[in-house]
């Protein structure tokens, strides 16, 4: 589908310190600083001559994210509603983030695959603060509460709304 307006999504990093830099979580990805352009790196995808623009339907590449921040923190096994990166085992330091993706979109069960994104507001934890505040710096972007992410997302994009319900 083609949308006009960027669509809100929400999804975790791993801060990067030298360079300064955002890294996927799930597939370490490293985002640049402003638009970020998908290209296909499935595994596999090109040896079986399915060399194709991202994303693609039947495929899983694309700039991923999540309809709803609950469902990053549900994902990475996070406490909701408390510390973000609470708990017993120690994890990785991530930043959550919003984004917005717009030009081809693949929209997912939870969340969607986009040709383009950037990251438009950042929440870090209290532990990650110096860094997350030195990579907001350099992204360009907001860098708020976790409580506040969602409000300052939706001054760049539009939530996605499907079979009659917002997400
Ligand atoms: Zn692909």
């Amino acid at each position: 589908m083609k949308r006009r307006l960027p669509i809100i999504g929400y999804r975790a990093w791993a801060p990067q310190a030298e360079p300064l830099r955002l890294i996927g979580v799930v597939k370490a990805v490293e985002w640049d600083p402003g638009e970020v352009v998908a290209t296909c790196k499935v595994p596999g995808a090109h040896k079986l001559g399915r060399s194709h623009s991202a994303p693609a339907v039947d495929c899983a590449c694309g700039l991923h994210a999540y309809y709803t921040l609950e469902q990053v923190e549900l994902d990475a096994g996070l406490p909701r509603g408390e510390s973000l990166y609470g708990g017993l085992t120690p994890r990785p330091v991530r930043i959550l983030g919003a984004v917005v993706g717009w030009g081809r979109m693949v929209m997912c069960v939870d969340g969607w695959r986009a040709q383009y994104a950037r990251p438009v507001a950042l929440a870090y934890e209290e532990r990650s603060a110096p860094l997350g505040r030195r990579i907001g710096g350099e992204y360009g972007v907001p860098v708020v509460a976790r409580e506040n992410l969602e409000r300052v997302a939706q001054e760049f994009g539009e939530r996605y709304i499907r079979a009659g319900y917002a997400v």
